[in-house]
């Protein structure tokens, strides 16, 4: 049976990096049929926050990963008070907090059977042990001071009231090997590796031992995690051989970097998966790209159905080399993403970034943002680029206006211009109906009439109903808009250029 978990410890929002780990489990679990379980690893008593697991939560539910068992997410917020958790699933509690319990009972096992040991040095003896290596050079190790105190030393330190955090005892000989699922064996020499604390002063389990303790009771067949994990392994599978246990099987995902090479952090982009909804794109386009990282069919496909990604995703796919993180790739999956949208679809995903009042002011509101719809990458875009119809205080690209009066062989005076609009006025107030064809014979007429290109009339009347040269096609903006803003435009743009003149 296969069953996987994924792990985030609620000290931040969902990162990136986090929500392709959340990703390659899911994919894999409903590859192979199995249970996705999704734990929360709030043992950081300091770090960890409940805001932070109501981020990573609607992060995961905004990215449509879907977990079998875990804490239930109702609604947006739920739980925000820490007590109002539930969870489903046979394996709970999903939160470390709550499991206290369990983890006790085999900290005591590996005390008594001497495989770990009380560690009374202060935060500040070991910050020394630190500092000394750094200076002669060698990786930092507990020197294992207390690895071997007397009974009588260890009552005599308790006697005077210090302190103490529980070690795990790693093997001091030979070496522990990782048959890894996307890295092959792993070799890792025991002598190198920390004795690592298990136990918090406080009486709180450190991650590295509630994980091996969850992974064996909640009987999770793969571990599936970040790279930066894999030094962790070697004393988890110590655990688990300490303990009695089989380790699960462990695979782990290549490093995500930016395009310098660096690792993926905010000097890149954007990092938190909620910033790339805030920003506008679609948790489809952005799930389809996060399982291109590290991960790939045989052939170049880049776009998969979800679906697809089920019938494909395994892990003899996924590479162990870095992944390269491509903001302009991620921009253009979004656009083809956005271009699949149907138009309800795509007015409802607009929403969000639209002015609040876009719907009562633009009754049509749904034929206007389809209309651009081949060119928006991010759906920030949407408001960008259509502007002009929420609103009558656009600003005029005069710029664009002058370069364009510039290169026509008629258009070369601000006469002529006010000229076009007149005519374009006194045509529009009699067009009935104002729609797309009428409007496009309408100004046809008019180019014929004044003896200029259809060119030299279309452009700028587009300057004038948009305040731009680049956007929808005229005609259907012009209808979109209706007969009375368009010619209530044709006026402020006339006016605007009597005033410039008169200046
Ligand atoms: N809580 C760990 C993290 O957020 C998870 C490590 C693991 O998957 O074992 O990085």
């Amino acid at each position: 049976m296969i069953r996987v978990r994924f792990a985030p410890s609620p000290t931040g929002f969902l990162h990136v990096g986090g929500a392709r780990t959340a990703l390659f489990n899911w994919l894999f679990a409903r590859h192979h049929k199995g249970t996705f379980v999704l734990r929360i690893e709030d043992t950081d008593e300091v770090r960890s926050t409940h805001e932070s697991v109501d981020a990573i939560l609607g992060s995961m539910a905004w990215l449509g990963l879907d977990w079998d068992e875990g804490p239930i997410l109702e609604g947006s917020g739920v739980g925000s008070d820490g007590s109002g958790w539930k969870s489903k699933g046979n394996y709970g509690p999903y939160f470390q907090m709550q499991r206290l319990e369990h983890y006790k009972k085999y900290l005591r096992q590996l005390e008594d059977a001497g495989r770990a040991y009380r560690c009374y040095c202060t935060p500040e003896e070991v910050e020394m042990m630190r500092v000394q290596a750094q200076l002669e050079k060698r990786p930092p190790k507990y020197d294992g001071r207390c690895r071997e105190l007397t009974e009588k030393e260890r009552r005599d330190k308790e006697g005077a009231g210090r302190k103490w955090t529980l070690r795990f005892k790693m093997p001091q000989e030979e070496k522990t090997v990782i048959h890894d699922l996307i890295r092959g064996e792993v070799h890792f020499e025991n002598i190198l590796q920390q004795d690592l604390i298990i136990q918090k002063t406080s009486g709180v389990p450190t991650y590295n031992f509630a994980c091996v303790v969850d992974d064996h009771q909640m009987e999770i067949s793969h571990v599936i995690r970040a790279e930066e994990h894999l030094s962790n392994t070697p004393a988890q599978v110590c655990m688990y051989a300490a303990l009695g246990w089989t380790p699960p099987q462990f695979a782990h995902l290549s490093m995500i970097l930016g395009a310098d090479g660096t690792k993926l952090s905010k000097r890149h982009g954007a990092t938190s998966v909620l910033e790339y909804k805030n920003q506008g794109y679609l948790p489809q386009a952005m799930r389809n790209y996060l399982a291109l990282l590290g991960w790939a069919t045989e052939t170049s496909q880049d776009i998969f159905e979800v679906q697809e990604l089920f019938d494909k995703f395994d892990l003899d796919r996924c590479q162990k080399n870095p992944a390269t993180f491509d903001f302009a790739k991620l921009d253009w999956m979004n656009g083809m993403y956005i271009r699949k949208l149907s138009q309800a679809d795509l007015v409802e995903a607009s929403k969000p970034f639209l002015p609040k009042d876009a719907a009562q002011q633009t009754p049509n509101l749904s034929e206007l943002v389809v209309l651009e719809q081949e060119k928006y990458r991010v759906l920030s875009d949407v408001p960008k680029m259509l502007d002009f119809f929420f609103t009558e205080e656009f600003v005029y690209h005069w710029d664009d206006l002058n370069g364009l009066m510039v290169k026509s062989p008629h258009l070369k005076t601000h006469e002529a211009l006010e000229r076009l609009i007149e005519f374009t006025e006194s045509k529009f107030f009699k067009l009935e109906p104002f729609v797309e064809t009428q409007i496009e014979a309408a100004l046809r007429e008019i180019a014929k009439d004044l003896g200029w290109k259809t060119a030299e009339v279309f452009h700028p009347l587009r300057f004038a109903v948009s305040g731009r040269l680049q956007g929808p096609s005229l005609f259907h903006m012009a209808a979109a808009l209706g007969k009375g803003r368009v010619v209530l435009r044709l006026a402020r743009l006339k006016k605007s250029i009597k005033e410039s003149a008169a200046k």
